[in-house]
């Protein structure tokens, strides 16, 4: 049976330290959170970032619009946040509605405020092994990785998923020098063979968004497993969440591997307030 990799620890182990590193750095850092719409998986992260934040000391304010708000008033709000030096980070949940340009307000934030890490700048100073802020899941992946001291330097780490936010970022940090220092393979909806090539993996991480995709057909015996997948689905009249793993078939032969709810998820917003915290010690 696998160990499993307790994000909601860790996770509650990071805001302590976060609240007693604010205690003694003289501010208060501050995160700006943007919802716009009603999507409710949004809303419901959205409430967890801003109950974190007030749990470890972070002043937040979440700034909501209508489903129907124009991209150019979305622009104009966060022009005000990069000027407002009550902020030191701004995040703008994903997904947005489909009438606004998600790449052009990622490109809007300022570097300095992006605490989610999507911008451009922030991507390419990670590729090139000098990150300012790593994104919040592939760096919360890492942290869970190393509270276990799971070994990943020369190991074999397949990446299911290409996704800006995720599965990118999740490769460039397994693979940089510095950081994971792993052997990177990325698979998406295109790729051949992908069971084959998952079986292959010492750590497999997916991040796909497919309920229960991987089964134990695509995992070696005694490889990690790290599940990035949230899905709600329909069972026995029941409305329940579960990854892109089938957590009770590959549990049996992985040697860790992290639990839906439980995992990834808290280890990411937990990253978002290190970011905040590192936004607000960059403006001391
Ligand atoms: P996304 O933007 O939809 O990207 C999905 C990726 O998976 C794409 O690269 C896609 O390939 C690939 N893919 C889809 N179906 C596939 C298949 N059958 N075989 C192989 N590859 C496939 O998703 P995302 O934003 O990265 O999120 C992925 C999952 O993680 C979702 O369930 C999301 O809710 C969850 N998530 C969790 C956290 C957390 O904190 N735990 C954070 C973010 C996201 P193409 O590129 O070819 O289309």
């Amino acid at each position: 049976m696998a160990i499993i990799l307790d994000g909601k620890a860790l996770a509650k182990k990071v805001r302590k330290r976060i609240k007693s590193e604010i205690s003694e750095l003289g501010i208060i850092p501050g995160l700006a959170v943007v919802l716009v719409g009603e999507d409710s998986a949004s809303a419901v992260y959205v409430r967890n970032k801003g109950r974190a934040c007030k749990r470890s000391g972070i002043f937040s304010e979440t700034i909501r619009l209508p489903e129907n708000a124009e991209e150019k008033e979305l622009l104009q709000i966060i022009e005000k946040l990069n000027q407002n030096p009550k902020f030191h980070g701004i995040l703008v949940q994903l997904p947005l509605p489909k009438h606004i340009d998600e790449t052009a307000v990622i490109d809007a934030i300022s570097p300095k405020k992006d605490v989610d890490g999507f911008h451009p700048h922030n991507i390419g100073l990670l590729q090139q092994g000098r990150p300012q802020f790593i994104p919040c899941t592939p760096k919360g992946i890492v942290e869970l990785l190393k509270e276990h001291n799971i070994e990943t330097a020369g190991k074999h780490a397949v990446v299911l998923g290409r996704s800006q936010i995720v599965g990118i970022p999740a490769a460039i940090l397994f693979s940089a020098k510095s950081i994971g220092n792993s052997t990177v393979t990325i698979c998406h909806s295109a790729t051949k063979n992908i069971r084959e090539i998952a079986k292959t993996a010492d750590i497999l991480i997916a991040a796909i968004g497919r309920a229960e995709f991987v089964t134990a057909e695509f995992v070696k015996n005694g490889a990690v497993v790290v599940d990035v997948g949230i899905n709600r689905i329909e069972k026995n009249d029941e409305s329940k969440l579960v990854g892109d793993v089938k957590f009770e078939e590959v549990s049996k032969i992985a040697s860790a591997i992290t639990p839906v709810p439980g995992g990834v998820g808290p280890m990411t917003i937990a990253m978002l307030l290190e970011n905040t915290l590192i936004s607000a010690k960059s403006n001391l």
